[in-house]
């Protein structure tokens, strides 16, 4: 008996080759009709006799779709002869094109197949594999509106599009030596090299000792070996900034401490940067040294290409931008800004619509979330109206949430520079652009300062979108669970409800009603953003005393400059109060001599962390106190406790790292004690943790520890980052809430 209906398939299904899928199916089950792309969703017209097995079919879907929903509706008409992909038409925006997606075995295969069509071609990719959001212009997805519409297919690359058999088969991506985008290599002083094989030229330059700037799939990297890693950090001025490397597999295997499923990760179409602990903590020092080296392996046809000239085991390979600015896209914009810092530029012509830096993750938690995540697709119901979230103003992304699904943008940096918050409004602009969302309500920071707070002001004038401010780290819990919940948010620093700045903090309750019933002691924070770079200033804004003072003039502290600082904590002059978890870990790397100086985001803490790497804790007694009706930790006697411990041994190592476990232990220690009583008194047995604190493996875990032992539930998110990254999502979900109210 033959049937026939008119399908409507939503989710991410372009882009992911389902087009092509569809017409295989069809084939198999001598379906005849039709398939086309409309908005975001694919559409098909179909008659035939194995119209339920085709159905059925279509259900699995291609490797990289995420099918929502395939609806079946009545169809009238005749059926066509055959079976055919038609022309896309413009349509509603519910589903979304994937992130950029590593290049595929397949695909690697053919680079390295002699003779191929492909052979040492560095833009090889299919349907399964290539970059996406970072070329797509707007929906549907195909090529006249992605940044390859300036290279016509050559008769090869059409043959192959539209042959059902190919894997590249309706490849929007396709493209070859003879019609597809080029490299190009130029000197320092932005002349063209001519040579044949611009990668292996660029092997040679690597190998000698050059810095080469590499154009990849969402922006510029900065690539050295190994024995040039001195020189990179002075060029760059971030003599201790850690870099992440790419690396052959097997050497990541041989130097690290690599799980099943992080080794899944590493070569996983994500393909993100994966921190590592090493296998000996003190090696590889030049790079990172910290206990941990960040990795990943070749993901684009130019990286495979170039490992395959290369001797060296690993290049280091770091984002070419400066530290919360921006990705650098063009070639333009390199030679301007990378003057003086590379000797040479590797790049290619396919242009890059949408920025996308590395991802990052640790521990399967994501630390940076962008290529390969991000754009992220997160299934929630939050009502009918559209919802904008403009972030905080570190380590910011946005989300835009529309028909049940929030869409959540690649890590866009540190908003508080031009350039910054130029690339935050850009982002805005390409994720309105691709959802078409009628937006009615604004999330915001709470921070009336910020960048992006004001920019959601100045976009809710445009829209007449109702704004609703959101607390950073009722924010984060939003994040990380939707259910009633004891909430701990630990993290740097966020505009409290009170004014002070907050980063220790429990909460009783659900999104939009949250009771703040515990937090950290608040303490001084002397010099503001100062306290934050110097981390000495906050040991004395903690324990402002005589044995503080005397240990600081043992160090490059003059009695004059002690005195400026006891002024203005005396005084209160220009002292911030805070509940800073990070700062209290801050202020315990600087009283054990770890870190004095922060030059890049999270160092002192991240140093502290390492310190204790490897270090059994002891246990000490949890001060406890209490601010009204909240539960609070006293840090100033944890710190005390470790300074008397350190000031018995201040020069033995092994005793600095014993008291640097045993502070981080005793801190997690202590606000776990504070979630379990406060999830006792409220009969709630859920614990939500959140915050760029947690991304602490001993802290984390303690907590977690803690909170089993006393029957609770931890709730940790590993869809969204645990710092601020995910600020933008839980604004989402706030302000969905409270409007639902
Ligand atoms: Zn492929
Ligand atoms: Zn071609």
């Amino acid at each position: 008996m033959p049937k026939q209906g008119y399908i409507i398939i939503r989710g991410i299904v372009q882009g992911v080759g389902f087009r092509p899928f569809v017409y295989a199916r069809a084939i198999a089950h001598s379906i005849h009709g039709s398939v086309w792309n409309t908005g975001s969703e694919v559409r098909i017209n179909a008659w035939g006799d194995n119209f339920d097995d085709f159905i059925e079919d279509l259900k699995r879907g291609t490797p990289l779709s995420i099918i929502d929903s395939i609806e079946i509706h009545p169809l009238s008409g005749s059926p066509p002869d055959s079976f055919s992909i038609l022309k896309s038409h413009d349509g509603i925006r519910t589903g979304l094109i994937p992130p950029d997606i590593a290049t595929c075995p397949e695909c690697v295969h053919d680079i390295f197949t002699q003779g191929g069509r492909y052979e040492g071609y560095f833009a090889t990719s299919c349907v399964n594999c290539g970059p996406r959001y970072s070329i797509i212009k707007t929906l549907p997805y195909d090529r006249e509106r992605t940044a390859m519409d300036i290279f016509p297919p050559c008769l090869e690359c059409s043959d192959e599009y539209s042959d059902p058999s190919c894997r590249r088969h309706h490849a929007q991506t396709i493209a070859c030596e003879l019609c597809g985008p080029v490299l190009m290599l130029h000197t320092g002083d932005r002349q063209v090299i001519n040579v044949s094989n611009p990668i292996q030229r660029t092997a040679e330059l690597l190998e000698q000792g050059n810095i080469v700037a590499i154009r990849g799939i969402g922006g510029f990297h900065i690539a050295c070996i190994g024995e040039s890693s001195k020189e990179l950090k002075n060029r760059l001025g971030r003599t201790e900034q850690p870099f992440a490397i790419m690396a052959r597999k097997e050497w990541i295997k041989k130097e690290t401490m690599i799980s099943h499923e992080e080794e899944e990760m590493l070569q996983s179409e994500i393909s993100p940067i994966v921190i590592l602990d090493k296998k000996n903590s003190r090696a590889h020092d030049h790079i990172s040294s910290l206990h941990t080296l960040g990795c990943m392996v070749p993901y684009t046809g130019l990286h495979h290409l170039l490992f395959s000239h290369l001797k060296a085991p690993y290049l280091i390979m770091t984002s070419a931008n400066a530290p919360g600015y921006p990705m650098i896209t063009t070639l333009n914009d390199a030679f301007v800004k990378l003057t003086g810092i590379v000797d040479y530029y590797l790049t290619h012509t396919r242009d890059i619509v949408n920025r996308c830096d590395d991802s990052v993750i640790r521990n399967g938690y994501i630390i940076r979330l962008s290529r390969g995540f991000a754009p992220k697709r997160t299934k929630i119901f939050l009502g009918e109206k559209a919802i904008l979230g403009t972030g905080p103003e570190l380590n910011s992304t946005v989300t835009l949430y529309t028909h049940g699904f929030c869409i959540t943008s690649p890590h866009i940096g540190n908003v508080r520079n031009p350039g910054t918050y130029g690339y935050l409004k850009e982002t805005i602009a390409c994720l309105r652009d691709l959802m078409q969302p009628d937006i009615s309500i604004i999330a915001h920071d709470l921070h009336p300062q910020f960048l992006s707070t004001r920019y959601a002001k100045e976009l809710s004038e445009v829209t007449d979108a109702v704004l609703i401010p959101v607390q950073h780290h009722q924010a984060h819990i939003a994040a990380t669970c939707q259910e009633e919940c004891i909430g701990i948010a630990i993290d740097g620093v966020g505009y409290g409800s009170d004014g002070t700045i907050w980063g220790g903090e429990i909460f009783e309750g659900s999104a939009p009603e949250y009771n703040r019933v515990g937090h950290l002691m608040p303490v001084l924070m002397p010099g503001g953003d100062l306290a934050t770079t110097w981390p000495e200033r906050m040991l004395y804004g903690i324990l402002p005393d005589e044995k503080t003072k005397e240990l600081l003039l043992t160090r490059t502290w003059t009695e004059k400059d002690l005195l400026i600082l006891e002024k203005q904590v005396s005084r209160r002059f220009n002292t911030a109060i805070t509940t800073s978890t990070g700062r209290v870990l801050d202020a315990a790397a600087a009283l054990l001599g770890i870190c004095r100086k922060k030059t890049y985001d999270g160092e002192p803490a991240m140093k502290l962390e390492s310190a204790a790497f490897g270090s059994s804790p002891d246990t000490w007694e949890i001060p406890l106190t209490r601010i009204g009706e909240a539960q609070v930790l006293d840090t100033q006697s944890l710190l005390k406790k470790a300074r008397d411990l350190y000031l018995q041994n201040p020069f033995d190592t092994s005793a600095i790292k014993q008291i640097a476990a045993s502070f981080q232990y005793n801190l997690a220690r202590g606000i776990a004690t504070i979630a379990c009583n406060a999830g006792a008194s409220a009969g709630i047995n859920t614990i939500a943790l959140s915050g760029g604190v947690a991304y602490n493996e001993m802290i984390r875990k303690t907590i977690g520890d803690v909170a089993q032992q006393n029957g609770y539930t931890l709730i940790v998110n590993h869809d969204m980052p645990l710092g601020d990254g995910c600020i933008s999502f839980g604004q989402c979900v706030f302000a969905g809430k409270k409007d639902k109210l």
